[in-house]
């Protein structure tokens, strides 16, 4: 059974709202959108951890500070396993992932479409 490809409709977001940008369109469309394969890692743009100190707090006489790094890319470790593009497997819905560098989960929770299904 297959699930709906994710494609570039889908918006996908890292866990704090950054949009992730789609670095070259892919060749198949899917309800008329570039669909997203797992490789290359999607990068993201403008993820608000940005610049931001998460936390702080004083341990002895040492300050420690948490500093939040942006993420900068989504990485998705598997997709489909028959549909290939270009040898590359394709983002499905319901896939999970992690957002680089913070290694906070991500899930491709919208597909953007619901008419190609591939597995
Ligand atoms: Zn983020």
């Amino acid at each position: 059974m297959g699930q709906p490809v994710v494609t570039v409709a889908a918006n996908l977001r890292c866990p704090h709202g950054g949009p992730a940008i789609l670095a070259s369109p892919p060749r198949v469309l899917a309800g008329g959108s570039p669909v997203l394969t797992i490789v290359p890692p999607l990068p993201v743009g403008g993820c608000p951890l940005g610049g931001q100190t998460a936390g702080g707090g004083e341990t002895g006489k040492r300050y420690v500070f948490k500093v939040a790094v942006p993420c900068q890319r989504l990485v998705f470790p598997a997709g489909t396993r028959r549909v290939l593009s270009g040898g590359v497997p394709l983002l499905v819905l319901g896939a999970t992932g992690i957002a680089v560098p913070s290694s906070t989960p991500v899930v491709a929770a919208v597909p953007g479409q619901l008419r190609v299904l591939a597995d």
